[in-house]
């Protein structure tokens, strides 16, 4: 584990309704306000839009941060369905997730989308976590790094510091599917995303900024996981769902 502060952030993607919102929730402020101020890492939990309130209400006072799962580009206008990042600062989010492979995949979202809505995301006062990873061919046709290099490049915002912006490092083939990286995979590739970040944004912010796996992380996994030098924190899907999977994944940061 690096010196950097852990963040386990869960993202419930499109599930839940708010009973269960507010259960899931209750249940993971339960666990924080257990181990008190002196908290080895930050929580974060990413529920679907129409939940964010009960959820902020759900988790007031106990520490656990929330976040929304992508955010618009633009502050307000016609753009029907979408939900930009200056309403989620007003619903009591602290920070928007952007550039998950499943909004790539499903919305056509492209590096330069991706690093718009980074910048809108501080512009909000949110703070931002930024998706890359390669698909399964791009692993077996050797362009691993480059890919990520590449896609760090044109998704990264400008203006992003060690305290506004984290990255994830999210290989698609290992999202949902229950084949997780091996820690020395995972490894491999944050070093190659630190090092790029120092060329991008210096040593200074690179050396500070965290940088999550997210893919199939699971709480028998995510201790030798975390345990890598440049592994600092989890972007975590379906685990995310429940609060003992959860909150194992949690321990497995101190
Ligand atoms: C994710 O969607 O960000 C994710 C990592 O999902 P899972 O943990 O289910 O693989």
């Amino acid at each position: 584990m690096s010196a950097r502060r852990p963040m386990i952030a869960g993202n419930w993607k499109m599930n839940g309704l708010l009973a269960d919102g507010k259960a899931l929730a209750a249940g993971v402020a339960d666990k924080r306000k257990g181990i008190g101020a002196d908290a080895p890492f930050d929580i974060l939990v990413c529920p679907p839009f129409p939940l964010i309130t009960t959820v902020v209400d759900a988790v007031a006072g106990s520490g656990v941060a929330v976040g929304g799962q992508d955010c618009h580009m633009n502050v307000s206008g016609a753009h029907t369905g979408d939900t930009s990042a200056t309403m989620l600062k007003d619903a009591g989010c602290g920070f928007a997730i952007v550039g998950h492979s499943e909004r790539r995949t499903d919305h056509g979202e492209t590096d330069a989308t991706v690093k718009a809505k980074a910048e809108a995301a501080l512009a909000a006062g949110l703070k931002v976590i930024v998706c890359i990873g390669e698909t399964l061919e791009e692993r077996e046709a050797g362009k691993t790094i480059d890919i990520n290099k590449s896609q760090l490049n044109g998704s990264l915002p400008d203006g992003a510091t060690a305290e506004n912006c984290i990255v994830a490092y999210e290989p698609v083939w290992a999202i949902g599917t229950g084949k997780v990286a091996t820690p020395e995979q995972a490894q491999e590739v944050h070093a190659a995303i630190r090092a790029e970040l120092t060329a991008m944004v210096g040593g200074d912010i690179a050396g500070g900024m965290r940088i999550l796996y997210g893919g199939s992380m699971k709480p028998g996994n995510a201790a030798e996981l975390m345990g890598q030098a440049d592994i600092d924190g989890g972007l975590i899907g379906g685990a995310a769902l429940k609060v003992e999977d959860f909150w194992g994944i949690a321990e497995a940061a101190k």
